[in-house]
């Protein structure tokens, strides 16, 4: 028995600080955790969870327009965004109960309030005084808006899920994940939706394909993407808040969400003071083993800003647990991290994309195939799927799957574990498809698309 409190002090009741003292105290450690604002973290309370229900609220409205080619007769007499937004309240304090009751069971104290560092065994809350053998910082991020003149004026994705009302226009400015989400969320819902990117191409990252597939459907949508676009001012006028552009031209709209990044939320914690070492944006540096350069320091999840998605976190969290409770040194790894974005349609990926295929592989081929589903043959909208298999020609293997269309994020889960697995296209060759499933085409890829330099002689 050690001469601390306990074996180990959480500071961060979110995905990973959660995963990280459950499991500790399952392992028979004693573990504290504290928490200031809402258990679960972003993930639960501002994050995936809410913004996939406002996902589903906002394809509705499609599902109801597509349904008359299958003979239903339904009037859509409007959207109340007060009983979206109650029915969402409901469950994320659901969640909450469950995420405190998970703790409780375990043996996790908690204990609420905002925890600072006093010395490397010690944890301050409200004024009382923790010691732990380690301390465990899993603070998670935190929306970031340029310091532009108006700031005061716009929103980020957490102010998003408490609106009082619904806008009936929405600039939202980033290019990323939470942009193109909260885009295709307001436009479904029947916000009339700007989404401004200031480089050429949104999703920086994912594969071009992917990129410039995702920005044809969303325009078909009916969302307006701006490109090389971005805002240098805002102004709130009688009318509404009006946005200039860089390059002096406005745009006008009730609502601007900035979706341009979320930071390490490492702020009043007190690291810098312990020589706890940081990066440039305030990142937690941690080893292999999540060990910060306090020897008792370990930090896990966005505070670190490797990978920023909460199954990563979990896995972090395991590796922590194992590695202090277990006697069994883990890494996470970071391989083949299948993810989704519920861009409307979705975009599943694993795997490289094809430009760092080439140029990590050099010589790949692609196969691509572009088509509409069975369920719009008949409701004759003009959705077209995407989907994209890169492989090692040398080795065979498939280095990368991308899809941009319905049930992407679905279907690319049971690819990420083929991936995981090392499997070839061959593997995918011999498999038998799932009929009529959108997803048997990748099984059904047999022409590899023309090599770009042929194509270009064509
Ligand atoms: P991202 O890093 O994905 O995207 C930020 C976007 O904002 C980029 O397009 C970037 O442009 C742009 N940007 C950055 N700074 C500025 C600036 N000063 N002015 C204008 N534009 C700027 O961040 P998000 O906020 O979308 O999401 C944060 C993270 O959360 C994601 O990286 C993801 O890991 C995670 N997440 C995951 C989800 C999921 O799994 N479905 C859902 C939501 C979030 P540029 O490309 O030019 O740098």
């Amino acid at each position: 028995m050690s001469d601390y409190d306990y074996d180990m002090f959480v500071i961060g009741a979110g995905s990973a600080g959660v995963r990280a003292a459950r499991f500790s105290a399952n392992y028979g450690a004693r573990v504290a955790i504290a928490e200031d604002m809402f258990m679960g973290g972003t993930c639960v309370n501002v994050g995936c969870i809410p913004k996939k229900l406002f996902v589903y609220a906002a394809h509705f409205h499609e599902d109801f327009a597509d349904s008359a080619a299958y003979g239903w007769t339904v009037e859509a007499k409007g959207f109340d965004w007060r009983t979206l937004v109650d029915n969402k309240d409901t469950e994320i304090k659901r969640l909450n109960g469950i995420y405190e009751r998970l703790l409780g069971n375990a043996g996790v104290e908690i204990v609420n309030g905002r925890a600072t560092l006093v010395d490397a065994h010690t944890v301050a809350v409200a004024g009382k005084h923790y010691s732990a053998k380690n301390i465990l910082v899993a603070t998670g991020g935190w929306p970031v808006v340029p310091d532009i003149p108006g700031k005061e004026h716009v929103i980020a994705s957490t102010e998003a899920f408490y609106l009082d009302e619904l806008p009936k226009r929405a600039i939202i400015v980033g290019g990323g994940y939470i942009a193109v989400e909260f885009a295709g969320i307001f436009n479904g819902i029947g916000v009339d939706t700007t989404l401004m990117y200031r480089g050429q191409l949104f999703m920086r990252g994912f594969d071009r394909d992917v990129r410039t597939h995702l920005a044809d459907e969303l325009t078909k949508k009916g969302i307006d993407l701006k490109f090389s676009t971005n805002i240098a001012s805002v102004e709130k006028t009688a009318s509404g808040l009006v946005a200039t552009c860089e390059d002096g031209t406005t745009v006008e709209a009730d609502l601007i969400m900035y979706a341009t990044g979320r930071a390490p939320k490492v702020a009043g914690l007190g690291l810098e003071d312990l020589g706890v070492e940081l990066a440039d944006n305030g990142a937690i540096v941690v080893d292999d083993y999540f060990k910060s350069s306090v020897d008792s320091i370990y930090a896990i999840g966005d505070v670190i800003d490797r990978v920023q998605l909460t199954p990563v976190a979990l896995a972090e969290a395991m590796a922590v647990a194992n590695t202090l409770f277990r006697d069994a040194p883990t890494k996470a790894d970071y391989e083949h991290i299948a993810s989704a974005v519920f861009s409307q349609p979705p975009v599943g990926t694993v795997g490289i994309s094809e430009e760092e295929a080439r140029e990590r592989f050099g010589d790949v081929a692609i196969f691509r195939s572009t088509f509409r589903t069975l369920k719009h043959t008949l409701t004759g909208r003009d959705a077209q799927t995407m989907m994209k298999m890169i492989v090692d020609k040398k080795t065979d293997r498939v280095l990368g799957v991308h899809m941009v269309g319905d049930d992407a994020g679905e279907i690319l889960q049971g690819i990420a574990v083929a991936l995981k697995a090392g499997a070839t296209k061959a593997v995918f060759d011999s498999t038998i498809g799932i009929h009529p499933t959108s997803a048997e085409e990748f099984v059904t890829m047999r022409e590899p698309v023309p090599e770009p330099m042929a194509e270009a002689a064509q």
